[in-house]
């Protein structure tokens, strides 16, 4: 049974659990947006003029002012064309997956990409093959394999949630080029991180391009609600009349809309909330892995896995984490594969290295134990 906590967030990377205090280190919030004043008070500015639900879904009478201006706001950021918005990621992923594909295609996708790509694959309809994490030359002989009379689609996250890991997007791109396949990325833990400008890890390796779909979500570092996705005007058009979980459902709040808005320009214009986010991670990450008991995967970023493989220890550890004061994602299978149970540590812009040093000594002490305990 998974337990139901209540948490309150609190400023500066911190929340109270159960009248406790702690430092979150579980978040999605990278660039510590979510509690902005600036997005705070463009969202109360929206709510006052708009009220808080959209009343309908976008195509009826639920796309304000706010909607649109997030749209535009978005095509600018990526520089595309235009943007198409979605109640949340997974339901942009949830819909355009299982929109683009049906009977008689193929889909390929990585075994870690996110429970959300996973269900549009098995939604469509269309025949799925599974690739162990980043193993192009099983990916390649599928490719071969498949079917030549469908589509082939490529659906991968960039970022992989549990893990951090970056997909190899690339090779990615030199393949589905190769086998005229469609390649569709998920750039939720991308957006606002990775890339020069924020784009994510398809700037950061200079594929924007070459990718024929990117789906982003304003949920994690632009500390809002919702999932988009940016491209050509044709490629948007099509979406709007043919994707079901936009469609069908209430378009999101216009207080929501403004507040994106408002960490869209956070994101451009103050890009050292990246650098920093990075420099912390490095830190963090290097410290972890000369820790005893645990394994750490070499990577960059601000997911951290701390590998412990049992269930039952690694739900210890985040316990007694927490009596001290930290929150700490403790994952097991299912989410992950079985013998690697882990922490998922988050480091966020929020952090200071004083947050992370002390961190560092409450894991120490429980590391210790355990090797007390055999
Ligand atoms: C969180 C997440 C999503 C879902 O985004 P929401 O906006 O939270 O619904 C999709 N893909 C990946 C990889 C994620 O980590």
């Amino acid at each position: 049974m998974r337990t139901r906590r209540t948490f309150s967030p609190l400023p500066d990377g911190r929340c109270l659990l159960e009248g406790h205090k702690l430092i979150n280190l579980s978040s999605n919030d990278y660039l510590n947006l979510a509690h902005d004043p600036r997005l705070i008070s463009a969202a109360a500015s929206a709510l006052q003029e708009m009220g808080v639900g959209a009343r309908a879904s976008a195509l009826v009478s639920g796309r304000t002012e706010w909607h649109a201006r997030l749209e535009a706001a978005l095509a600018d950021f990526e520089e595309t064309e235009a943007a198409i918005l979605f109640p949340s990621g997974y339901a942009a992923n949830l819909g355009v997956v299982s929109a683009i594909a049906s009977e008689g295609d193929t889909i390929f996708c990585d075994r870690l990409n996110h429970a959300s790509l996973v269900d549009g694959c098995r939604l469509s309809g269309a025949r799925l093959r599974v690739y162990r994490n980043g193993r192009l030359e099983r990916l390649r002989r599928e490719l071969e394999k498949a079917a030549s009379d469908g589509k082939r689609i490529i659906v991968t996250d960039s970022i992989f949630s549990m893990d951090g890991n970056q997909a190899p997007l690339i090779r990615l791109c030199e393949l589905a080029e190769e086998y005229e396949a469609i390649l569709v990325i998920d750039e939720a833990h991308g957006t606002g991180v990775w890339g020069a400008s924020g784009r994510g890890l398809a700037e950061a390796c200079g594929v924007e391009e070459r990718v024929t779909i990117r789906i982003g979500t304003l949920s994690k570092a632009l500390g809002a609600m919702g999932g988009f996705v940016t491209g050509s005007s044709g490629l948007i058009d099509w979406l709007w009349n043919r994707v079901r979980t936009q469609i069908y459902s209430t378009a999101l709040p216009p207080a929501i809309c403004a507040a994106a808005c408002a960490a869209l320009e956070i994101i451009q214009d103050e890009p050292e909330r990246r650098r920093v986010l990075f420099e912390r991670a490095e830190f963090l990450r290097n410290e972890l892995s000369q820790r005893p008991h645990v394994t750490v995967p070499l990577s960059a970023g601000p997911i951290i896995p701390v590998i412990l493989g049992d269930p039952g220890l690694t739900m210890r550890i985040a316990s007694e984490l927490k009596d001290v004061g930290f929150l700490v994602g403790a994952i097991r299978p299912p989410t992950v594969p079985e013998g690697t149970s882990r922490l998922r540590v988050s480091v966020t812009y929020a952090h200071q290295r004083d947050d992370l040093e002390r961190f560092l000594k409450a894991l120490d002490r429980s590391l210790a134990r355990i090797g007390k305990s055999g």
